[in-house]
Protein backbone atom coordinates (compact mmCIF):
# COMPACT_ATOMS: atom_id res chain seq x y z
CA UNK A 1 0.00 0.00 0.00
CA UNK A 2 1.23 3.28 -0.66
CA UNK A 3 0.90 6.12 1.87
CA UNK A 4 -0.41 8.65 0.36
CA UNK A 5 -2.65 10.68 3.11
CA UNK A 6 -1.17 14.10 4.78
CA UNK A 7 -2.49 15.57 7.84
CA UNK A 8 -2.37 19.31 7.69
CA UNK A 9 -2.34 21.26 10.91
CA UNK A 10 -2.39 25.06 11.00
CA UNK A 11 -1.57 25.75 14.80
CA UNK A 12 -2.96 29.58 15.65
CA UNK A 13 -2.15 31.09 19.03
CA UNK A 14 -5.41 29.86 20.65
CA UNK A 15 -6.14 27.00 17.93
CA UNK A 16 -5.51 24.26 15.91
CA UNK A 17 -7.02 23.73 12.53
CA UNK A 18 -6.14 20.33 10.77
CA UNK A 19 -7.42 18.13 8.14
CA UNK A 20 -6.50 14.64 6.88
CA UNK A 21 -6.29 14.62 3.05
CA UNK A 22 -5.98 11.56 0.55
CA UNK A 23 -3.70 12.92 -2.05
CA UNK A 24 -4.60 9.95 -3.95
CA UNK A 25 -7.42 11.29 -5.36
CA UNK A 26 -7.25 14.91 -3.55
CA UNK A 27 -9.95 14.02 -1.42
CA UNK A 28 -10.67 15.04 2.10
CA UNK A 29 -11.36 12.18 4.89
CA UNK A 30 -11.51 14.63 8.05
CA UNK A 31 -11.87 18.24 8.98
CA UNK A 32 -11.94 19.83 12.55
CA UNK A 33 -10.49 22.76 14.94
CA UNK A 34 -9.76 23.31 18.59
CA UNK A 35 -10.31 26.58 19.50
CA UNK A 36 -10.15 28.40 22.88
CA UNK A 37 -7.11 26.47 23.90
CA UNK A 38 -6.34 27.25 27.40
CA UNK A 39 -9.72 28.33 28.35
CA UNK A 40 -12.63 26.58 30.12
CA UNK A 41 -14.64 26.97 27.02
CA UNK A 42 -12.53 25.10 24.66
CA UNK A 43 -13.86 23.40 21.82
CA UNK A 44 -13.11 20.75 19.55
CA UNK A 45 -15.42 20.14 16.16
CA UNK A 46 -14.62 17.09 14.55
CA UNK A 47 -16.09 16.19 11.10
CA UNK A 48 -14.98 12.58 9.71
CA UNK A 49 -15.98 12.81 5.82
CA UNK A 50 -15.12 8.96 5.03
CA UNK A 51 -15.29 5.92 6.76
CA UNK A 52 -18.14 4.46 9.22
CA UNK A 53 -17.86 7.54 11.29
CA UNK A 54 -19.12 9.86 8.76
CA UNK A 55 -22.59 8.97 8.66
CA UNK A 56 -22.70 9.96 12.65
CA UNK A 57 -21.49 13.72 11.21
CA UNK A 58 -19.86 16.18 13.11
CA UNK A 59 -18.95 15.79 16.77
CA UNK A 60 -18.45 18.53 19.52
CA UNK A 61 -16.37 18.31 22.80
CA UNK A 62 -16.66 21.42 25.03
CA UNK A 63 -14.73 22.05 28.38
CA UNK A 64 -11.19 23.30 29.09
CA UNK A 65 -7.92 22.13 26.94
CA UNK A 66 -4.95 23.10 28.39
CA UNK A 67 -2.45 23.83 25.91
CA UNK A 68 -1.54 22.76 22.00
CA UNK A 69 -0.21 19.25 23.69
CA UNK A 70 -3.50 18.21 24.95
CA UNK A 71 -5.26 19.98 21.80
CA UNK A 72 -2.92 17.44 18.79
CA UNK A 73 -3.80 14.51 21.26
CA UNK A 74 -7.67 14.92 21.38
CA UNK A 75 -7.60 15.25 17.97
CA UNK A 76 -5.09 12.50 17.35
CA UNK A 77 -7.79 10.25 19.45
CA UNK A 78 -10.98 11.70 17.12
CA UNK A 79 -8.71 10.32 13.99
CA UNK A 80 -8.34 7.11 15.61
CA UNK A 81 -12.04 6.49 16.63
CA UNK A 82 -12.94 6.76 12.80
CA UNK A 83 -10.05 4.63 11.69
CA UNK A 84 -7.85 7.54 10.37
CA UNK A 85 -5.14 7.35 13.39
CA UNK A 86 -1.97 8.74 13.19
CA UNK A 87 -0.61 4.75 13.26
CA UNK A 88 -2.39 4.40 9.75
CA UNK A 89 0.73 3.30 7.61
CA UNK A 90 -1.42 4.88 5.26
CA UNK A 91 0.07 8.23 6.57
CA UNK A 92 3.10 9.92 4.68
CA UNK A 93 3.53 13.10 6.59
CA UNK A 94 2.25 15.82 8.52
CA UNK A 95 2.37 19.63 6.45
CA UNK A 96 2.36 22.09 8.97
CA UNK A 97 1.34 25.65 8.06
CA UNK A 98 4.66 27.44 9.53
CA UNK A 99 3.71 31.75 9.21
CA UNK A 100 7.13 33.29 8.72
CA UNK A 101 10.01 30.99 7.11
CA UNK A 102 12.24 34.51 7.56
CA UNK A 103 14.76 35.09 4.49
CA UNK A 104 16.42 31.12 5.40
CA UNK A 105 12.96 28.80 4.26
CA UNK A 106 11.91 29.58 0.50
CA UNK A 107 10.91 26.41 0.13
CA UNK A 108 8.64 23.40 1.63
CA UNK A 109 10.89 21.65 4.17
CA UNK A 110 11.18 18.25 6.09
CA UNK A 111 11.67 19.71 9.86
CA UNK A 112 14.16 18.35 11.66
CA UNK A 113 16.14 19.25 15.19
CA UNK A 114 18.02 21.99 13.21
CA UNK A 115 15.12 23.44 11.20
CA UNK A 116 13.09 23.56 14.18
CA UNK A 117 15.86 25.94 16.02
CA UNK A 118 15.38 28.06 12.96
CA UNK A 119 11.69 28.36 12.87
CA UNK A 120 12.55 29.06 16.74
CA UNK A 121 14.64 31.42 16.05
CA UNK A 122 12.66 33.44 13.79
CA UNK A 123 9.67 33.63 16.80
CA UNK A 124 10.72 37.24 16.94
CA UNK A 125 9.37 38.30 13.85
CA UNK A 126 6.18 36.27 14.32
CA UNK A 127 5.69 36.58 17.87
CA UNK A 128 1.90 35.53 17.97
CA UNK A 129 2.50 33.08 15.16
CA UNK A 130 5.59 30.86 15.12
CA UNK A 131 5.48 30.26 19.21
CA UNK A 132 2.12 27.95 17.94
CA UNK A 133 3.75 26.66 15.00
CA UNK A 134 6.62 25.42 16.58
CA UNK A 135 4.66 23.40 19.60
CA UNK A 136 2.47 22.18 16.69
CA UNK A 137 5.15 20.47 15.20
CA UNK A 138 7.11 19.58 18.51
CA UNK A 139 3.59 17.73 19.51
CA UNK A 140 3.55 15.83 16.30
CA UNK A 141 6.35 14.66 16.08
CA UNK A 142 5.97 12.76 20.17
CA UNK A 143 3.34 11.67 18.77
CA UNK A 144 4.07 10.03 15.19
CA UNK A 145 8.52 10.20 15.65
CA UNK A 146 8.99 7.94 12.37
CA UNK A 147 6.78 10.63 10.26
CA UNK A 148 8.26 13.12 7.63
CA UNK A 149 6.73 16.43 9.41
CA UNK A 150 6.88 19.30 6.52
CA UNK A 151 7.05 22.91 7.31
CA UNK A 152 5.38 25.02 4.17
CA UNK A 153 6.14 28.64 4.85
CA UNK A 154 3.04 31.25 4.47
CA UNK A 155 6.42 33.60 3.40
CA UNK A 156 7.88 31.25 0.89
CA UNK A 157 6.09 32.24 -2.54
CA UNK A 158 6.80 35.76 -1.93
CA UNK A 159 10.71 35.09 -1.88
CA UNK A 160 11.48 36.04 -5.72
CA UNK A 161 9.92 39.62 -4.90
CA UNK A 162 12.89 41.21 -6.30
CA UNK A 163 15.54 43.21 -3.65
CA UNK A 164 13.94 46.33 -5.04
CA UNK A 165 10.14 45.51 -4.29
CA UNK A 166 11.74 43.47 -1.33
CA UNK A 167 13.59 46.24 0.65
CA UNK A 168 12.74 48.93 2.48
CA UNK A 169 14.54 52.55 1.57
CA UNK A 170 15.74 52.61 5.04
CA UNK A 171 19.40 52.55 6.51
CA UNK A 172 20.68 49.38 4.74
CA UNK A 173 23.00 48.22 7.93
CA UNK A 174 20.15 48.68 9.86
CA UNK A 175 17.88 46.90 7.54
CA UNK A 176 20.26 43.68 7.78
CA UNK A 177 20.67 43.98 11.82
CA UNK A 178 17.53 43.03 12.32
CA UNK A 179 16.23 41.72 9.28
CA UNK A 180 13.88 44.47 8.08
CA UNK A 181 12.37 43.63 4.54
CA UNK A 182 9.04 42.91 2.77
CA UNK A 183 8.33 38.65 3.36
CA UNK A 184 4.73 38.58 2.70
CA UNK A 185 2.02 36.11 3.91
CA UNK A 186 -0.55 34.09 2.51
CA UNK A 187 1.63 32.80 0.43
CA UNK A 188 -0.18 29.28 0.03
CA UNK A 189 -3.05 30.85 -0.85
CA UNK A 190 -1.67 33.03 -3.88
CA UNK A 191 0.68 30.55 -4.86
CA UNK A 192 -2.57 28.22 -5.48
CA UNK A 193 -5.18 30.70 -6.73
CA UNK A 194 -2.65 32.06 -9.12
CA UNK A 195 -2.34 28.67 -10.31
CA UNK A 196 -5.81 27.72 -10.90
CA UNK A 197 -6.50 30.94 -12.12
CA UNK A 198 -4.17 30.06 -15.18
CA UNK A 199 -5.92 27.16 -15.33
CA UNK A 200 -9.51 28.69 -15.01
CA UNK A 201 -7.97 30.71 -18.08
CA UNK A 202 -6.97 27.21 -19.78
CA UNK A 203 -3.12 28.17 -19.59
CA UNK A 204 -0.27 27.36 -18.12
CA UNK A 205 0.94 29.36 -14.69
CA UNK A 206 4.47 30.42 -16.71
CA UNK A 207 1.59 32.41 -19.55
CA UNK A 208 -0.28 34.55 -17.51
CA UNK A 209 -0.04 37.65 -15.28
CA UNK A 210 -2.34 37.60 -12.58
CA UNK A 211 -2.86 40.17 -9.72
CA UNK A 212 -4.44 37.94 -6.38
CA UNK A 213 -6.63 39.55 -3.94
CA UNK A 214 -6.58 37.41 -1.05
CA UNK A 215 -9.70 39.07 0.81
CA UNK A 216 -10.35 37.27 4.56
CA UNK A 217 -9.80 38.81 8.20
CA UNK A 218 -6.18 39.90 7.14
CA UNK A 219 -6.05 40.93 3.27
CA UNK A 220 -3.40 40.71 0.84
CA UNK A 221 -2.64 41.25 -2.36
CA UNK A 222 0.18 39.89 -4.96
CA UNK A 223 1.70 40.43 -8.45
CA UNK A 224 2.17 37.35 -9.87
CA UNK A 225 4.53 37.08 -13.39
CA UNK A 226 4.29 33.58 -15.36
CA UNK A 227 3.89 32.28 -12.04
CA UNK A 228 6.64 33.76 -10.15
CA UNK A 229 5.62 36.32 -7.19
CA UNK A 230 6.99 39.80 -8.05
CA UNK A 231 5.47 41.90 -5.34
CA UNK A 232 3.02 42.07 -2.35
CA UNK A 233 1.12 44.19 -0.19
CA UNK A 234 1.78 42.58 3.07
CA UNK A 235 5.75 43.17 4.64
CA UNK A 236 7.80 43.01 7.48
CA UNK A 237 4.09 41.21 9.33
CA UNK A 238 0.92 40.71 8.27
CA UNK A 239 -0.01 44.23 9.23
CA UNK A 240 1.19 46.42 5.67
CA UNK A 241 -1.23 47.01 2.78
CA UNK A 242 -4.53 46.69 2.12
CA UNK A 243 -7.50 47.87 5.18
CA UNK A 244 -8.26 44.68 6.60
CA UNK A 245 -11.07 43.37 9.59
CA UNK A 246 -8.88 45.24 12.44
CA UNK A 247 -5.63 46.09 10.79
CA UNK A 248 -4.79 49.41 9.46
CA UNK A 249 -2.74 48.43 6.59
CA UNK A 250 -0.61 51.02 5.36
CA UNK A 251 -0.52 54.31 7.02
CA UNK A 252 2.71 57.33 7.40
CA UNK A 253 4.93 55.14 9.99
CA UNK A 254 5.10 59.00 11.17
CA UNK A 255 1.15 58.03 12.55
CA UNK A 256 3.17 55.60 15.16
CA UNK A 257 5.62 58.33 16.64
CA UNK A 258 2.80 60.66 16.96
CA UNK A 259 0.88 58.33 19.02
CA UNK A 260 3.73 57.61 21.39
CA UNK A 261 4.70 61.69 21.65
CA UNK A 262 1.62 63.27 21.84
CA UNK A 263 -0.93 59.98 23.07
CA UNK A 264 1.82 58.98 24.99
CA UNK A 265 0.23 55.37 23.86
CA UNK A 266 3.30 52.87 24.61
CA UNK A 267 5.04 50.42 21.54
CA UNK A 268 2.40 47.59 22.69
CA UNK A 269 -1.09 49.97 22.70
CA UNK A 270 0.37 51.16 19.69
CA UNK A 271 1.05 47.11 18.25
CA UNK A 272 -2.51 46.40 19.68
CA UNK A 273 -4.49 49.54 17.90
CA UNK A 274 -3.00 48.69 14.67
CA UNK A 275 -3.24 44.92 14.77
CA UNK A 276 -6.77 44.60 16.43
CA UNK A 277 -8.59 48.18 16.98
CA UNK A 278 -8.14 49.10 13.69
CA UNK A 279 -9.29 48.12 9.59
CA UNK A 280 -13.09 47.90 9.57
CA UNK A 281 -13.40 47.57 13.00
CA UNK A 282 -11.47 51.15 13.97
CA UNK A 283 -13.30 52.59 11.26
CA UNK A 284 -17.15 51.88 11.89
CA UNK A 285 -17.10 49.18 14.97
CA UNK A 286 -17.56 45.89 12.83
CA UNK A 287 -15.00 44.07 11.27
CA UNK A 288 -17.19 41.77 9.53
CA UNK A 289 -17.99 42.59 5.58
CA UNK A 290 -21.25 40.97 5.61
CA UNK A 291 -21.88 43.45 8.76
CA UNK A 292 -20.04 46.88 7.29
CA UNK A 293 -22.70 45.98 4.11
CA UNK A 294 -25.61 45.42 5.75
CA UNK A 295 -25.16 48.62 7.70
CA UNK A 296 -23.86 50.43 4.77
CA UNK A 297 -27.07 49.73 2.81
CA UNK A 298 -29.02 50.96 6.01
CA UNK A 299 -27.53 54.34 5.58
CA UNK A 300 -24.70 54.06 8.57
CA UNK A 301 -22.40 56.99 7.38
CA UNK A 302 -19.43 55.22 9.86
CA UNK A 303 -19.97 51.39 7.95
CA UNK A 304 -20.13 53.34 4.26
CA UNK A 305 -17.19 55.84 4.68
CA UNK A 306 -14.97 51.53 6.39
CA UNK A 307 -16.93 50.37 3.44
CA UNK A 308 -15.39 53.05 0.83
CA UNK A 309 -12.00 53.67 2.24
CA UNK A 310 -11.50 49.34 2.05
CA UNK A 311 -12.50 49.62 -1.77
CA UNK A 312 -9.82 52.56 -2.73
CA UNK A 313 -7.14 50.86 -0.90
CA UNK A 314 -8.01 47.64 -3.49
CA UNK A 315 -8.31 50.18 -6.25
CA UNK A 316 -4.80 51.54 -5.65
CA UNK A 317 -3.30 48.18 -5.45
CA UNK A 318 -4.64 47.29 -8.42
CA UNK A 319 -3.81 50.47 -10.08
CA UNK A 320 -0.08 50.15 -8.44
CA UNK A 321 0.32 46.05 -9.42
CA UNK A 322 -0.85 46.55 -12.61
CA UNK A 323 2.12 49.27 -13.52
CA UNK A 324 4.37 46.47 -11.78
CA UNK A 325 3.29 43.62 -14.16
CA UNK A 326 2.71 45.87 -17.07
CA UNK A 327 0.55 43.20 -18.74
CA UNK A 328 -2.45 41.26 -16.88
CA UNK A 329 -4.19 38.87 -17.84
CA UNK A 330 -6.78 38.37 -14.67
CA UNK A 331 -7.51 39.71 -11.58
CA UNK A 332 -8.78 37.14 -8.99
CA UNK A 333 -10.48 37.45 -5.81
CA UNK A 334 -10.32 35.07 -2.93
CA UNK A 335 -11.12 34.69 0.47
CA UNK A 336 -14.31 35.05 3.12
CA UNK A 337 -14.65 38.71 1.32
CA UNK A 338 -13.21 38.29 -2.24
CA UNK A 339 -15.52 35.26 -2.59
CA UNK A 340 -18.16 36.28 -0.85
CA UNK A 341 -18.69 39.90 -1.28
CA UNK A 342 -19.53 40.78 -5.07
CA UNK A 343 -20.16 44.78 -3.70
CA UNK A 344 -16.52 45.04 -2.94
CA UNK A 345 -15.44 43.71 -6.00
CA UNK A 346 -17.88 45.39 -8.29
CA UNK A 347 -16.80 48.77 -6.13
CA UNK A 348 -12.79 47.66 -6.69
CA UNK A 349 -13.40 47.10 -10.61
CA UNK A 350 -15.51 50.12 -11.22
CA UNK A 351 -14.20 53.04 -13.13
CA UNK A 352 -11.18 50.47 -14.33
CA UNK A 353 -11.77 49.87 -17.86
CA UNK A 354 -8.89 52.07 -19.13
CA UNK A 355 -7.05 49.21 -17.06
CA UNK A 356 -8.88 46.97 -18.80
CA UNK A 357 -11.07 45.45 -16.41
CA UNK A 358 -14.84 45.21 -16.41
CA UNK A 359 -17.34 43.01 -15.25
CA UNK A 360 -20.14 41.02 -16.22
CA UNK A 361 -22.68 42.36 -13.14
CA UNK A 362 -25.09 39.32 -13.05
CA UNK A 363 -21.67 36.71 -13.48
CA UNK A 364 -20.21 39.05 -10.59
CA UNK A 365 -23.60 38.89 -8.51
CA UNK A 366 -23.92 34.85 -8.43
CA UNK A 367 -23.13 32.75 -5.60
CA UNK A 368 -21.36 29.82 -6.54
CA UNK A 369 -18.41 27.66 -4.80
CA UNK A 370 -16.98 27.03 -7.79
CA UNK A 371 -13.94 28.72 -9.43
CA UNK A 372 -15.87 31.64 -12.14
CA UNK A 373 -14.90 34.40 -14.40
CA UNK A 374 -17.13 37.10 -14.10
CA UNK A 375 -15.80 39.42 -16.16
CA UNK A 376 -17.50 41.02 -19.35
CA UNK A 377 -17.11 39.15 -22.35
CA UNK A 378 -14.98 42.13 -24.31
CA UNK A 379 -12.90 43.08 -20.72
CA UNK A 380 -9.14 42.64 -22.19
CA UNK A 381 -8.55 41.86 -17.92
CA UNK A 382 -10.13 38.39 -16.88
CA UNK A 383 -11.61 38.50 -13.08
CA UNK A 384 -12.05 35.45 -11.46
CA UNK A 385 -13.22 34.50 -8.00
CA UNK A 386 -11.77 31.47 -6.82
CA UNK A 387 -11.67 29.68 -4.27
CA UNK A 388 -8.99 29.25 -1.87
CA UNK A 389 -7.78 26.03 -0.85
CA UNK A 390 -4.61 26.28 1.50
CA UNK A 391 -5.13 23.33 3.29
CA UNK A 392 -5.00 21.55 -0.15
CA UNK A 393 -2.12 23.65 -1.43
CA UNK A 394 -0.19 23.02 1.53
CA UNK A 395 -0.91 18.93 1.38
CA UNK A 396 0.49 19.20 -2.11
CA UNK A 397 3.79 20.68 -1.40
CA UNK A 398 4.36 18.20 1.58
CA UNK A 399 3.49 15.45 -0.38
CA UNK A 400 5.28 16.33 -3.02
CA UNK A 401 8.31 16.74 -0.65
CA UNK A 402 8.09 13.19 0.65
CA UNK A 403 7.26 11.22 -2.64
CA UNK A 404 9.83 13.07 -4.64
P1 LIG B 1 -11.49 34.36 5.92
O1 LIG B 1 -10.43 35.00 6.76
O2 LIG B 1 -11.05 34.07 4.53
O3 LIG B 1 -12.16 33.19 6.59
O4 LIG B 1 -12.64 35.47 5.74
C1 LIG B 1 -13.44 35.84 6.82
C2 LIG B 1 -14.21 37.09 6.49
O5 LIG B 1 -14.93 36.92 5.26
C3 LIG B 1 -15.29 37.43 7.50
O6 LIG B 1 -14.77 38.18 8.57
C4 LIG B 1 -16.25 38.25 6.69
O7 LIG B 1 -15.87 39.61 6.75
C5 LIG B 1 -16.04 37.80 5.27
N1 LIG B 1 -17.22 37.10 4.72
C6 LIG B 1 -17.56 35.81 4.85
N2 LIG B 1 -18.71 35.55 4.20
C7 LIG B 1 -19.11 36.71 3.65
C8 LIG B 1 -20.23 37.11 2.84
N3 LIG B 1 -21.18 36.26 2.49
N4 LIG B 1 -20.29 38.40 2.46
C9 LIG B 1 -19.33 39.28 2.81
N5 LIG B 1 -18.27 38.96 3.55
C10 LIG B 1 -18.16 37.69 3.97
Amino acid sequence: MTASRVLVLNSGSSSVKYQLLDMADRSRLAVGLVERIGEETSRLVHEPLTGPGAAGGRREQLGPIADHGAALRAVAAELAADGLGLDSPELAAVGHRVVHGGTKFTRPTVIDDTVLAEIRSLIPLAPLHNPANVTGIEVARELRADLPQVAVFDTAFHATIPEYAARYAIDAATADKYAIRRYGFHGTSHAYVSRATAGLLGKAPEEVNVIVLHLGNGASASAVRGGVCVETSMGLTPLEGLVMGTRSGDLDPAVVFHLARVGGLSVDEIDSLLNKKSGLLGMCGDNDMREVLRRAGEGDEAAALAFAAYVHRLKKYIGAYSAVLGRVDAVAFTAGVGENAHQVREAAVDGLAELGLALDLEANAARSPEPRLVSAEYARVAVAVVPTDEELEIATQAYALVTQ
